[in-house]
């Protein structure tokens, strides 16, 4: 490419709030055939709300929230606020825990007033040895009203359900849309649980979902895709979408994500509207036809 016409299609983009690191990425991006999409803080605004609290086994429902508000106090994931924020709303003020710790993927543990607390997902609850069979329905129910669930327990007890529900950008229906009249191929890609994952991808108008993936195994679904023969651009927001950015052919950032996000991307949409990548892959298109 001409370095004249380079500099004309990213100065247009970067009017779109479209910021290309380096020119080779605006000539890189015509060669795209698939866009994996991250699910939370990419195709959603990321800002999830604490929406049904259900408490089991007799639990007594601020006790409930007291516990999984202490232990979600000292997690940064974007669940966690929200369940924090939820909580603190409701009136409940929330204590300290003990012994913190992270389960990526999983969901999170603390000691609370001597108790032991896990809060997180089934996979979590089967690595304690609980059965979540009595409450299925109940999950189901949420997940399919496109909810994120996650089950509290004490001392090894289901003692309650909270779910969160992260509303969908109003762009990302007609940016999906776009993306695909341009012939792209969209996926979505999440570590959150199938069944919110599939509500969500059918709002939106995609068909593909690769959900419940583990943190580190965002990067290895897309060099699996690379492995098929497709260029792949990859979308995300958050400190671990980072090694799946890499691993792309193109790599997307929400400017409204994180920095490492950023840092990782060769591209950065300013404004965090999903529409920027189909006005990314046509500058990129057109940029490459000028040039020929
Ligand atoms: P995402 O791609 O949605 O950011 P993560 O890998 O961070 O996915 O989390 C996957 C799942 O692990 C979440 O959907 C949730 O069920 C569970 N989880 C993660 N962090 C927490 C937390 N702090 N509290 C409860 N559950 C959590
Ligand atoms: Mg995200």
């Amino acid at each position: 490419a001409t370095p004249t016409s380079i500099m004309a299609g990213s100065g247009r983009a970067a009017e779109y709030g479209i910021l290309f690191k380096g020119g080779e990425h605006l000539e890189g991006a015509h060669l795209v055939d698939t866009v994996v999409l991250d699910k939370t803080g990419t195709i959603t605004m990321g800002r999830p709300k604490l929406t049904d609290v259900v408490v089991l086994g007799g639990m007594d429902e601020t006790v409930f929230l007291q516990g999984v508000g202490a232990v979600e106090k000292h997690s940064e994931h974007p669940l966690a606020e929200a369940i924090v924020s939820g909580i603190e709303d409701r009136g409940i003020s929330i204590r300290a825990a003990e012994q913190f710790e992270v389960i990526p993927g999983y969901g999170v543990r603390a000691i609370v007033n001597g108790e032991n607390w896990i809060v997180g997902n089934r996979k979590l609850m089967m690595q304690y040895g609980l059965d979540t069979e009595t409450i299925e329905k109940q999950l189901i129910d949420l997940e399919e009203a496109g909810k994120t669930a996650m089950i509290g327990a004490v001392n090894e007890q289901l003692a309650g359900i909270i779910a969160v529900a992260d509303p969908i950008k109003e762009t990302s229906i007609d940016a999906v849309a776009r993306l695909q009249a341009l012939g792209l191929h969209v996926i979505m890609m999440t570590g959150d649980n199938a069944r919110t994952a599939q509500t969500i991808a059918s709002v939106v108008g995609i068909d593909q979902v690769f959900a419940e993936v583990l943190p580190e195994g965002k990067a290895d679904k897309i060099r699996e895709l690379q492995a098929s023969g497709r260029k792949v651009a990859m979308v995300g927001d958050g400190i671990n979408d980072a090694p799946a950015l890499a691993a792309a052919n193109i790599g997307i950032a929400m400017g409204t994500g994180s920095d490492v996000a950023m840092e990782t991307a060769d591209i950065t949409l300013m404004r965090g509207d999903l529409t920027g990548i189909s006005s990314a892959i046509a500058m990129s298109r057109q940029t490459m036809r000028n040039i020929k």
